[in-house]
């Protein structure tokens, strides 16, 4: 049996179920976080708990849990529930179900959907590289806001499957801003790591504030002011990077290969740092 957690109960997965007016569901009125489980430890769980509290503030819906620790022991019961050693939480949290109306009602209690998964992370991407397309960012101006509308990414990852692309980079105002489901980087020619500044126009992920906080400690220089297609053209290195992922070397955009097509030499640092990163974590645990 594989469980998930519902507003207060573990339920089995294949009998959960949702009200037909769930905001969510009607709306995309919603926000939502994927935490990657290793050898008994949530990864980046402060991390993630922080944007969590973010996301919902800025819509103004309440955590609908006691407290953060009462969080943290639902979340370790499905794991033992569902008897996972490593895979990845989901969890989504609407503003809850009302009859339909644009306007939040008075009172609304959220509901709050737990569940866990497991994925098949490919090696060879991380091995040899992937490559991105390049196309305009068509999303709204909250993309800090984790939220669970997300049908421009699912539309451009399909696109991006269809037309042999790991992703696309997505361009506003001159920049690239970030990937579908990662956050994009370069490296320049002096060395300098490049990358959005982590505004409204981005999602300050996860995985990218470690990797700046590791590239600093490790003195690489980080630049947070964008990057332009011009920059792409002449930079030495790229990457993505995501919980389900990590740091993603990235070899070729559109048509143009970067590096000889292999990975660069700073990002496979990154990569081993990263990874050390996360183990301590889970030393620290154990
Ligand atoms: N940007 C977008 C649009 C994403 O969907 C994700 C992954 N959820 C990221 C960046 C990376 O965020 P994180 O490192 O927290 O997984």
């Amino acid at each position: 049996m594989i469980f998930c957690y519902i507003n207060g109960s573990f339920q089995e997965k294949s009998e959960a179920m949702i009200s037909i007016e769930d905001r969510g569901f009607n709306f995309s009125d919603g926000v939502y976080e994927v935490m990657a489980y290793c050898n008994n430890t949530i990864l980046n769980f402060s991390k993630h708990l922080k944007r969590l509290d973010n996301s919902l503030k800025k819509l103004q819906i309440p955590l609908p849990l006691a407290n953060k620790k009462s969080l943290k022991l639902i979340l370790k019961k499905l794991i033992n529930l569902n008897r996972l050693n490593d895979g990845y939480i989901y969890l989504q949290i609407t503003r809850g179900n009302a009859k339909r109306n644009h306007l939040f009602p008075n009172i609304i209690i959220p509901n709050i959907v737990i569940f866990t998964f497991s994925l098949e992370v490919d090696n060879t991407n991380i091995l040899r590289g992937v490559e991105i397309g390049l196309t305009n960012d068509l999303r709204w101006s909250r993309c800090d806001i984790k939220s669970i509308s997300l049908l421009p990414n699912v539309l451009e990852k399909q696109k991006a499957f269809e037309n042999g692309f790991y992703e696309y980079w997505q361009i506003r105002d001159n920049l690239i801003t970030e990937g579908s489901t990662s956050n994009a980087f370069i490296v320049n020619k002096n060395n300098k790591i490049r990358t959005h500044p982590s505004n409204n126009f981005i999602l300050g992920g996860v995985t990218r504030d470690s990797v700046i906080e590791i590239a600093k400690k490790n003195k690489f220089s980080v630049i947070e002011n964008g990057f332009t297609t011009t920059d792409l053209d002449s930079c030495e290195e790229a990457f993505l990077t995501s919980t389900t992922v990590g740091v993603l070397p990235v070899v070729k955009f559109e048509n143009k290969t970067i590096n000889d097509g292999k990975p660069g030499k700073i990002t496979k640092v990154l990569i081993k740092k990263y990874n050390d990163y996360l183990k301590n974590q889970i030393n620290a645990k154990n």
